[in-house]
């Protein structure tokens, strides 16, 4: 019942942040669910490029934000995206030369980052994953909040290289180190530095200005998610160009920021679940009333993000 109420306010959060997001204008009652709700945005786009710095770029529009790194031997990506917004992606690459994708790494699992696997494989690339990614992609899984259950993925739609340790790899004259943290955003999440253009992608574990979603299905957790924030800060120089999972391309100071906000309503939670509080007074204490107008403008709301966190602490 308590996952059912998550998921209803999570389609009144989605319509909203539709309408925040440019996206196609929806009507609450026309919602199959969150999940087909972000696929029909990808498929209508648009999907934007901005270029960052040594040779690299992001795509935004296609579910999760894709890194690209390009240069006289192809296109390296970090994360493949939502297969609908193909064309598109395809198109944005076009602009910055006319090259094939030679390898991409999936920065977890879930289905806006990774989608996108099945095309980008058929060029003949090598997807890159984490052990754990890699299972979970094999799996059946129902996220409550997406209001989805994902279904095992194809052979052909499967990162074909496991990465078990940590790894460096030379592409375009960089040097790329992928990491991988413990379990944060899920238990399968890798971080990818570009050395020499000092750009660091940090897939879900850093949303840029906005609540983030925990996936505890998946062996996320709040303190997890600190955790994994405070290696993003660690891994990071003053210059850093941050590559979050959702939001602008981002520096130090909002890494900084988002760990922190992280830990003001971890704690604020978890001092009121010490009182023997329900989650739905919790919530309605509204411990983020003062942070909602700053973090809660997309697609995770004040009110979704104590939930998540109450489940953890
Ligand atoms: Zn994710």
């Amino acid at each position: 019942m308590k996952d059912r109420r998550y998921a209803r306010r999570m389609i009144l959060v989605t319509s909203v942040a539709a309408g925040l997001l440019g996206f196609a204008a929806v009507t609450p009652g026309a919602l199959a669910s969150p999940y087909s709700d972000i696929n029909a945005a990808a498929q209508s786009g648009p999907v934007n490029l901005h270029r960052l710095r040594g040779g690299i770029s992001m795509l935004d529009g296609s579910g999760g934000n894709i890194t690209v790194l390009s240069g006289p031997g192809g296109f390296f990506l970090v994360d493949t995206g939502i297969a609908v917004s193909r064309a598109m992606i395809v198109e944005k690459l076009r602009t910055i030369a006319p090259a094939r994708i030679r390898t991409a790494v999936d920065t977890h699992w879930h289905w806006d980052h990774a989608d996108g696997n099945g095309w980008v494989r058929a060029q003949g690339a090598d997807i890159l994953a984490d052990r754990v990614a890699v299972r979970r992609l094999k799996q059946t899984i129902r996220i409550v909040e997406w209001e989805n259950t994902f279904r095992p993925k194809p052979a052909a739609e499967l990162p074909n290289v496991i990465v078990s340790g940590d790894r460096t790899l030379r592409a375009n004259g960089e040097t790329i180190r992928i990491r991988h943290y413990k379990a944060g955003h899920t238990d399968g999440d890798l971080s990818v530095y570009f050395v020499k253009a000092d750009v660091l992608s940090t897939g879900d574990t850093f949303w840029n200005g906005q609540y983030p979603f925990i996936d505890y299905v998946s062996g996320g957790s709040i303190d997890g998610a600190i955790a994994a924030a405070d290696a993003n800060i660690a891994m990071a120089t003053r210059r850093t160009i941050f590559v979050p999972g959702h939001g602008p391309a981002g520096d130090l100071p909002s890494q900084i920021a988002f760990r922190d906000m992280l830990v003001t309503v971890r704690n604020r939670v978890a001092a009121l679940k010490r009182k023997g509080m329900t989650l739905d007074q919790v919530q309605a204490a509204m411990p983020t009333r003062d942070l909602d107008a700053t973090w809660g403008r997309s697609v995770i709301s004040g009110n979704l993000f104590t939930a998540l966190v109450y489940r953890g602490v």
